[in-house]
């Protein structure tokens, strides 16, 4: 049950209809994973812990670098060096000590994405390459997950959400169906705006918080493309491929 301190500390979302004290408790028990703790990982790591989600992982096996910290909203001068999960981890605990935190100190790969992903409910991708995009998108598919995933570069970000409960779900591989080099949406090579990997990475906030209320209409079937540039966001329908990965799951 809540504690007298917890009702006062969401008080301002358990008082939205679609919240309530049901739908804190829903958050409370929600399990996501984050792989990829950068510009697109540390809002939602940020926004989640925050709303009070009761377990999140982190996958990185990166440091901080000073070239992270215009986008990076987690990390300071302070925390240069050392390793982006270890940061991570204390910090949430700074904001919320209820939270659990596993964090894995880990590349993202075949051998190990499989055995980490399962443990949890809601997936969310903050990887800054397309190979990491599709091994998610494959152990995703592979245990019924919802994955949430961003793209982002320039001024750009691209964001998708799946539910493979679904037998109908679209895939990550239906909409790109050749394997789009790691050259696109490309920060490090594209450049990136701070405050489009902060928007991009808290609309997939959003997406994991109305998922777990099971409020709202999710990206389901969608592609969000935001132009921040011209302030343009597009939502299009794509369907499952014929022949794709996805067909007979
Ligand atoms: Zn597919």
């Amino acid at each position: 049950m809540f504690s007298n301190k917890d009702l006062e500390r969401y008080s301002r979302q358990i008082i939205l209809k679609k919240v309530g004290v049901l739908g804190q408790k829903k958050i409370l028990n929600a399990k996501v994973l984050v792989v990829g703790c950068g510009g697109l990982g540390t809002p939602v790591i940020d926004l989640l812990c925050r709303a009070g989600i009761g377990e999140i992982g982190m996958v990185d096996h990166d440091k901080v670098s000073i070239s992270n910290l215009h986008r990076q909203v987690m990390f300071n001068s302070d925390d240069i060096g050392k390793y982006k999960v270890d940061i991570l981890k204390k910090k949430i605990n700074k904001i919320n000590k209820k939270i659990i935190v596993n964090k894995y100190r880990v590349k993202a790969e075949d051998k190990n994405l499989g055995k980490i992903l399962k443990q949890y409910d809601v997936i969310v991708d903050g990887t800054d390459n397309f190979k990491a995009k599709f091994l998610l998108n494959k152990f995703s598919l592979k245990y019924k997950k919802k994955l949430i995933i961003g793209a982002i570069s320039k001024f750009e970000g691209h964001i998708f959400t799946f539910d493979f409960s679904l037998k109908k779900s679209p895939c990550l591989k239906c909409f790109y169906q050749g394997e789009p080099s790691d050259g696109v949406l490309d920060c490090e090579t594209d450049g990136i705006l701070g405050s489009t990997a902060f928007i991009s990475g808290s609309l997939q906030a959003n997406e994991v918080l109305k998922i777990i209320l099971n409020v709202g209409k999710n990206l389901n079937s969608h592609i969000l493309i935001i132009d921040l540039l011209n302030l343009i966001f597009r939502k299009v329908l794509f369907r499952k491929r014929k022949g794709c990965i996805c067909e007979n799951i």
